[in-house]
């Protein structure tokens, strides 16, 4: 039987400056390949804000990329999900660039396309207005635009859940949470008895701490400008907390997390700020054959500077996405830490009501207030 259209809610981006506008809007069917969720949470991350806030993408959108749902609909072509299982959404890739076959899928070819070009991969859009004949509205953000009551999503970046859990607070999973404890866990690959320095304390940056806890790292080192933060670090298993403000110039905190790393250095440091000034001050943290990741890349065009005497001692400076994570192997491994108490990233979450709260909820992020919201969509699951 064919699957029709739908008539849905979502929160639209029309431009930089303006806020978020829940709207009905018409979804088309799932093609054969896509599933479509009945979305029962969406949490927001820092990149929603700034690919509407610097403009990275086409308007009027359907933004979101931490969907956690219900099994809707399935595709012709769907075969390994059945309607009623419950889901959490996170990022795509193609599955056949060397990078996929390599199982490094957060570095596919398509990534930019897959993820950020508003489109289905055949160029079609997903998202029309009630009043028009065609799809005229941008959607496909991540292949699921979670800010509505339903989206479309791929076998690829579906990831099933068990029925037990609390579905919800799950959302985060798909890329914020997977991103910090992916670094430290399969980019870094922290070892026992080492030094980690954290630059950041968002949803990533403490995402990375607790996952560093659980690495047995020895010198779990957080920095932050805001004290709440530094606290919510602390509280999730960093071993010192400092606060830029604290010392007289960035050379002399370096100095400081050199000291509590035995002198010579950091074996990992991590910024999820996208600021060049504190991605350096990473970078000179760690000694010799130390490495740093950066997450937040700023926005485009934004350089670094690093002296080239500073990188000889076998040092290295690499980028990282979603934190190495096929999501399909590393959500299963992060709810089980969390089921044995070992991740509690639930600490970080603030409940918002309805589709409504979305712009509060990026508001309160943006200001720096709340650490990750959880936007529930469907308030009668549960
Ligand atoms: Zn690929
Ligand atoms: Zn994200």
């Amino acid at each position: 039987m064919p699957v029709d259209e739908l008539e849905i809610q979502a929160a639209v981006a029309h431009s930089s400056g303006e806020p978020f506008v829940t709207e009905k809007l018409h979804l088309r069917a799932p093609a054969a390949n896509e599933i479509r969720v009945k979305i029962i949470a969406t949490s927001v991350c820092h990149t929603d804000l700034m690919t509407k806030d610097e403009a990275l993408c086409e308007f009027p959108i359907v933004l979101g990329h931490e969907g956690a749902g219900v099994v809707h609909a399935l595709g012709d072509s769907v075969t390994e999900f059945d309607i009623g299982d419950h889901v959490v959404l996170s990022y795509d890739y193609c599955g056949q660039c060397r990078q996929c076959k390599d199982h490094k899928p957060s570095y596919c070819n398509d990534h930019g396309s897959l993820n950020f070009a508003g489109i289905r991969p055949n160029g079609d859009k997903t998202h029309r207005r009630p009043v028009s004949e065609t799809a005229d509205v941008f959607g496909s953000f991540f292949q699921q635009s979670s800010f509505a009551t339903y989206a479309l999503s791929h076998v690829s970046n579906t990831i099933k859940v068990d029925k037990s859990l609390p579905l919800p607070m799950l959302a985060p999973l798909g890329c914020g949470v997977q991103t910090g404890a992916g670094t430290v866990l399969n980019t870094l690959q922290v070892k026992s008895d080492t030094s980690i320095v954290v630059f950041g304390c968002g949803c990533v940056g403490l995402s990375a701490i607790m996952a560093a806890k659980v690495a047995d790292a020895k010198n779990i080192v957080a920095v932050d400008v805001n004290p709440a933060r530094l606290q919510m670090a602390l509280d999730l298993g960093a071993s010192h907390a400092l606060a830029p403000a604290d010392f007289a110039e960035a050379a002399s905190l370096v100095e400081h997390v050199k000291s509590i790393s035995q002198g010579s250095g950091c074996q990992y440091a991590i910024d999820t700020t996208g600021v060049p000034s504190v991605l350096r001050q990473a970078f000179d943290c760690c000694g010799p054959l130390g490495v740093t990741a950066m997450i937040a890349p700023g926005v485009p065009g934004t350089e670094v500077c690093i002296e080239m005497l500073g990188l000889l001692p076998g040092k290295s400076l690499r980028g990282v996405i979603q934190g190495d994570s096929v999501s399909k192997i590393f959500i299963p491994e992060l709810i089980d830490l969390w089921q044995r108490g070992q991740f509690p990233f639930e600490k970080m979450l603030t409940r918002y009501a309805s589709i409504d709260k979305i712009e509060d909820a990026a508001q309160a992020m943006g200001r720096g207030e709340i650490i990750k919201p959880i936007v529930i969509i469907d308030p009668e699951f549960e």
